[in-house]
């Protein structure tokens, strides 16, 4: 469907009778991915991307695809690059959690600030002689990078003002999307959708393809659970925050991934190491040709201090 509509910051692919999604471009300012749906008489869209600008595109997209502006924005979690095209959308209704309208409302406009505060340093550093960065992984941080240092000075934001605990099913007349939580895995709080008959998932960033997902400000033990809940669900076709449409292998594979992780930060504290020895163990084989890998490290570290946690509230 590549006649739909043309953006800089993504593309766009119909994976099924009226459900889309927008596969962030490397070099874009959308960063994230986000879905596209029409219900019938409504129309959803699953995350906002990063910048007003990447929000604005998208309505657009919305538009052109379902013949409607946007009825509902779903916000994935509180994290910026899936939020702050919000205010662009300029849909009635920005729904999530109240942990994620919370956290929204407490950190996003810092978030940004700071953003933009370290921004220009780190697009220095990206291309200085010697950057640690992989190659691979720099026209994606050039995109984020730049993405919000070409966006406003204060960022425009629109928390959720539709909430809710665990479930929400918003029905047209041609489908229904239920939208689902159970808790925070990568976040304080983690939505996904569900498009039972289309058998497909928006994960948001529980989920990824060909990248490192990110558990800095997460709980990799409960992240697990909350996938192999997912997995039940039978899904065929998974909608990753960062890279290509996965399939029915995408949630076993972070899983698999998380598992590795909370076995290497455990044993690292068994075995008394210090958590810089533990965020410097080499990343897997099955894993090397992810990217973001700068993030293995950080991974490892958060997974360290969280066993560690664990191990001396529970010595045994
Ligand atoms: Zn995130």
């Amino acid at each position: 469907m590549a006649s739909l509509f043309r953006s800089p910051h993504f593309t766009i692919e119909r994976i099924h009778s009226g459900v889309w999604v927008a596969i962030a471009r490397p070099d874009g300012h959308g960063l994230c991915n986000s879905g596209i749906v029409d219900l019938g008489g409504q129309t959803v869209v699953f995350d906002s991307m990063l910048t007003p600008e990447a929000g604005a595109a998208l309505r657009t997209a919305a538009r052109r695809a379902t013949g409607r502006s946007p009825d509902w924005v779903v916000n994935s979690h509180w994290h910026g690059d899936h939020i702050w095209g919000n205010s662009a959308l300029r849909a009635p209704h920005v729904v999530s959690t109240r942990t994620v309208r919370r956290v929204i409302e407490r950190r996003s406009r810092e978030q940004w600030r700071e953003c933009r505060r370290v921004f220009p340093k780190e697009l220095r550093e990206l291309d200085r002689e010697g950057s640690p960065v992989a190659a691979a992984d720099r026209r994606r941080l050039r995109g984020w990078f730049e993405g919000v240092l070409a966006g406003p000075r204060v960022v425009p934001v629109v928390p959720p003002d539709v909430t809710f605990e665990e479930r929400l099913v918003i029905t047209g007349s041609r489908r229904s999307i239920e939208l689902v939580s159970h808790g925070g895995g990568h976040s304080p709080s983690d939505v996904f959708a569900h498009l039972p008959d289309e058998r497909t998932i928006f994960a948001g960033d529980l989920a990824m393809v060909g990248l490192h997902p990110s558990v800095g400000d997460g709980w990799p033990d409960r992240w697990i659970g909350i996938l192999a809940r997912m997995e039940e669900l039978g899904a065929d076709r998974v909608l990753p925050g960062h890279g290509p449409v996965g399939d029915r292998r995408t949630l076993a594979a972070v899983r698999g991934y998380l598992t590795d992780l909370v076995a290497l930060a455990s044993k690292a504290v068994r075995d008394g190491r210090s958590a810089a020895e533990a965020a410097g163990v080499p990343i897997p084989e099955r894993y090397r040709d992810w990217q973001f890998s700068f993030m293995f490290g950080e991974n490892v570290a958060r997974a360290y201090r969280l066993a560690r946690r664990s191990r001396r509230r529970s010595p045994r």
